[in-house]
């Protein structure tokens, strides 16, 4: 079998004192014989035990592999364009994201309104919503739809997003013709497309 049963686990955080890039490790406990320490793509700390070892036992192995995990969550902050030693990869609390959402509704809604009256556009519906992969799309009918972790990013770079939406209002693909629009609206629109790039998968790393 190539996949262990892991149907009956059990997760915890524990704080880790000993490591300086985080202050948490996801714990899973289950069936398994042997310990194993894991940075994922998003920074966190994963430790696999046995059911039976003992939380001191299991953390000595942490302590004594702290450098080497130091350094493996070191390496996805440069990835994700976040400071060593910060905190910033903690997943946002569901108040956060209630919060974001909010803002989203209030500033992005009437920015599009704003941009698409200068640009001679009609669009549908705005919808915002917490989006892991992408910063907005815009439909065949029209409706635009906004990540709204955009409020957290400059306002040059939710301008480059809603741009970028609203030019497919007139060509729904990305063609040469596409990046002619946005450069029309937006002569230095690559320097935020590759900001964006890097400012936000910091963010949407920290959606849970
Ligand atoms: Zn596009």
């Amino acid at each position: 079998m190539k996949h262990k049963n892991e149907t009956n686990v059990d997760e915890v955080y524990w704080e880790t004192p000993y490591l300086r890039e985080t202050d948490r490790a996801k714990v899973i406990r289950s069936d398994r014989r042997t310990m194993s320490v894991q940075v994922d793509r998003r920074g966190e700390v994963i430790l696999r035990i046995p059911r039976r070892i003992s939380r001191r036992t299991a953390e000595d192995s942490l302590r004594n592999q702290a450098n080497r995990i130091d350094a493996g969550i070191r390496r996805v902050k440069n990835r994700l364009g976040v400071g060593a030693g910060s905190q910033s990869l903690t997943p946002f609390t569901p108040e956060e994201m209630e919060d974001m959402r909010k803002r989203a509704a209030s500033d992005l809604k009437p920015r599009v309104a704003y941009l698409a009256g200068q640009m001679d556009l009609s669009y549908g519906q705005v919808s915002i919503r917490f989006q892991k992969t992408r910063w907005g799309s815009c439909s065949s009918r029209g409706n635009i739809s906004l990540n709204a972790l955009l409020v957290e990013l400059p306002e040059e770079l939710r301008d480059y997003v809603i741009v970028h939406e609203l030019c497919h209002l007139k060509h729904m693909d990305h063609s040469p013709a596409f990046w002619e629009e946005v450069t029309y609206k937006m002569p230095e629109y690559k320097l935020y497309k590759q900001r964006l790039h890097t400012e936000g998968a910091a963010l949407m790393a920290r959606l849970p």
